[in-house]
C-alpha cells in the first residue's frame, strides 16, 4: 500500500499514522519526525531546518524533496509506505508522482483528516511530546506522571512550533499551501476523506473501515 496522510497541523496526523503503519505493517515515513531528529543532532540539515520549524513555517520545497526521493528510491520503500506530513505544497506532489512513475507506481490512497480549526487549535497548544516520539495531551490524554512520559520516564517537552504564534502560521500555510491538494488528489480519484474531531480510537476505528471496505 502506498499512502499519503493528508491533514492540518492538531488533526492527530502522526497519531493515527503510527496506528496505521503497525496494523498494517507499513514502513511509516513522518518528514516532521526526521527533520526534529536532525534539529536534535545537530546535523547540516537540521542546522538548515531549524529557524523554520520554530516558527511553524514550512521549510523549503527543495530541502524536503530531495530528503524524500532518498527514502523512496530506497528498496525497503518498494512495496510500500504511509508518507506522514509530505507533500505539503503542490510542487511536492508533482515530485512525488514523478519519484512514482520512474518505477511505475502509483499513490493507492490519500487519507485526508477532516478536523475544524477550534479543535486544532485546542489539541496543538495542550499537545506535550516525548524524545521517544509518544505524544500526550494536557486535557485529553495526559502522562501519569505530570510531565514525565509513561513510556522512557523522560521529561516532556512542547514542540516550539505549538506555541500560539507558531500555531497560527501553521494553519494559515496549511490553508494556503496545503489544502490546495485536496482537489489535486480528488482530480486523481483516490481521496478518502475521515471525520477526525473525536477520540483517537474512534477516527482510528473509522480510518480502517475505509481501508477494509
Ligand atoms: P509535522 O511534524 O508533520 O507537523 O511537521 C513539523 C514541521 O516540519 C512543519 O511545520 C514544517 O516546518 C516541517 N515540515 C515537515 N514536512 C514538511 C514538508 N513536506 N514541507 C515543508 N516543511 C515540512
Amino acid at each position: 500500500m502506498k499512502i499519503v496522510l493528508l491533514a492540518p497541523p492538531g488533526s492527530g496526523k502522526g497519531t493515527q499514522a503510527k496506528m496505521l503503519a503497525d496494523k498494517y505493517g507499513i514502513p511509516h515515513i513522518s518528514t516532521g519526525d526526521i527533520l526534529r531528529d536532525n534539529i536534535r543532532a545537530k546535523t547540516e540539515l537540521g542546522v538548515e531546518v531549524g529557524s523554520y520549524m520554530e516558527k511553524g513555517e514550512l521549510v523549503p520545497d527543495g530541502v524536503l524533496v530531495e530528503m524524500i526521493r532518498g527514502r523512496l528510491l530506497h528498496p525497503d520503500y518498494a512495496s510500500g509506505f504511509l508518507l506522514d506530513g509530505y507533500p505539503r505544497t503542490l510542487p511536492q506532489a508533482d515530485e512525488l508522482s514523478k519519484i512514482l512513475n520512474e518505477r511505475r507506481n502509483r499513490l493507492d490512497a490519500v487519507l485526508y483528516i477532516d478536523v475544524p480549526d477550534d479543535v486544532l487549535i485546542k489539541r496543538l497548544s495542550g499537545r506535550r511530546m516525548c524524545t521517544c516520539r509518544a505524544s500526550y495531551h494536557l486535557l485529553f490524554n495526559p502522562p501519569e506522571r505530570d510531565g514525565i512520559c509513561d513510556h522512557c520516564g523522560k521529561k516532556l517537552y512542547q514542540r516550539d512550533d505549538d506555541r500560539e504564534e507558531a500555531i497560527k502560521t501553521r494553519l494559515e500555510i496549511y490553508k494556503q499551501r496545503t489544502q490546495p491538494l485536496i482537489s489535486y488528489y480528488a482530480k486523481e480519484g483516490i481521496m478518502l476523506t475521515v471525520n477526525g474531531a473525536a477520540e483517537i480510537s474512534e477516527v482510528f476505528t473509522r480510518i480502517c473501515r475505509l481501508f477494509d471496505d
